[in-house]
């Protein structure tokens, strides 16, 4: 290799952009980084500057810029600070760039996702959010532009590493029957509907797994996560809803699995860290150390699967419906969704009113097709507002 690849982190200052930066950091060789973006705790973003000495810094606003500069050149680094979305595109698509990790949580990755792939990227996408809302439009530029799309998510990593070798070629998913999508079930699998009521917020996120952004936290106990995943898993793999199949495997170590016309199942098995998926999509068609610990099967000794109860997870019959309804169903399903678990996080709502929120929403508003990202946008800003409106019903 004759440079480093230059690697812009959207999202740094997330559980994502921390396990990119730590693979990151074990191979300077490979890899560089060429900027970083932070939303909040800003002092976390100026010491990850600090430690990586990107280019570019990017942060919401102006007063939060101008800190950070000060703070920057008072530690000797030239990192210049660029401000709102505008700078999110900006590093996404600069020429300099080779790959873009995608890891902004929800709708606000989006735009900046979207400008790495116009400027022909290698993409590794964590922002589930962004390729769910704007599925066809995002295919669409991915052909258009050329750029290299590789999963982080866990599970479409590992159905990544399990298709056909001319799969990435683009070649189609040839002799592929189902996708079978696990997912660990969450914290409130066994739970008692009755008590569901009153679970908190730190409960939601205290997933037995996995420790990630609370967002995605709250996503994996509602297993709306694996709805958003299901309809992910459709536009990365070219697979009808019919064809993903999602199973409850409570130990996290199958990461997904694909089953094959003449009965051959692959699956992609590891301990739950991020850093194998994100290793692997930084490295693709190659590999390098993670830092994860081997696999301990003796210590695992078992692996379960149940099928998942839909009484008890509504988020994931919602999503299977948006995921078959397409059009502006999906963005709808999930800026519904984003509203319902910050006001979830916020104390406001109780946790089965997630799925309230979004099937209300989902039925007030009919799907129409998307043909432009303003549609999508639209969708989504008529999504939230139908679920403000609940929230301003209901006195929360
Ligand atoms: P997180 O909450 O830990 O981090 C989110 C990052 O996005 C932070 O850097 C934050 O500053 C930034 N951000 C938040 N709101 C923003 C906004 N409005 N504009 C710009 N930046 C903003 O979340 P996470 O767990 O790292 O998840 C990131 C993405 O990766 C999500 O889409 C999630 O679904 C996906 N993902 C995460 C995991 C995981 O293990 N954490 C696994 C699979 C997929
Ligand atoms: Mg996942």
């Amino acid at each position: 290799m004759s440079r480093p690849q230059r690697i812009t982190v959207l999202g740094a200052t997330g559980s994502i952009g921390l396990s990119t930066l730590d693979v990151i950091a074990r191979h300077p060789e490979r890899y560089q980084v060429f900027a970083l973006s932070g939303f909040t705790r800003l002092s976390e973003l100026l010491a990850l500057c600090v430690r990586h000495a990107p280019q570019f810094a990017v942060v919401p606003e102006q007063a939060a810029a101008r800190g950070l500069q000060d703070d920057l050149r008072a530690a000797g680094l030239s990192t210049r600070v660029l401000v709102g979305e505008e700078g999110l595109c900006q590093v996404a698509s600069d020429p300099e760039v080779d790959a873009v990790m995608a890891a902004i949580v929800g709708a606000a990755g989006l735009r900046p996702t979207l400008a790495a792939v116009e400027a022909g990227k290698k993409i590794l996408l964590a922002n589930k959010e962004a390729l769910v809302m704007s599925g066809a439009l995002f295919m669409q530029a991915v052909r258009k532009s050329g750029s290299v799309l590789l999963p982080i998510d866990s599970e479409h990593n590992a159905i990544f590493q399990c298709m056909p070798q001319d799969f990435a070629r683009g070649l189609g998913a040839v002799g592929v029957r189902r996708i079978l999508l696990t997912a660990s079930g969450g914290p409130f699998r066994q739970t008692p509907m009755a008590e569901l009521m009153h679970v908190t917020p730190d409960q939601a996120c205290a997933h037995p797994n996995w420790s990630m952004g609370r967002k995605i936290s709250v996503d994996s106990a509602s297993m709306m996560n694996k709805g958003l995943e299901l309809i992910e898993a459709c536009w990365l793999f070219d697979a009808k809803p019919s064809q993903v199949e999602v199973v409850i495997h409570p130990q996290s170590v199958i990461h997904s699995l694909v089953d094959y016309i003449d009965g051959s199942v692959l699956a992609q098995l590891g301990n739950p860290d991020m850093r194998t998926p994100i290793s692997n999509a930084l490295a693709w068609p190659e590999r390098i150390d993670s830092g994860v610990a081997p696999l301990d099967l003796f210590a695992i000794a078992r692996l379960d699967f149940q099928a998942p109860d839909e009484e008890r997870f509504p988020c994931l019959r919602l999503a299977r419906q948006a995921a078959e309804a397409g059009n502006s169903a999906p963005a709808m399903l999930n800026a519904a969704n984003e509203v319902a678990v910050a006001a979830f996080l916020d104390g406001r709502v109780r946790y089965p009113e997630i799925a309230s929120i979004i099937e209300e929403v989902l039925n007030l508003e009919p799907v129409v097709a998307v043909d432009d990202l303003e549609a999508v946008f639209t969708a989504d800003a008529k999504a939230r507002v139908l679920a403000g409106q609940w929230l301003s019903r209901h006195g929360r």
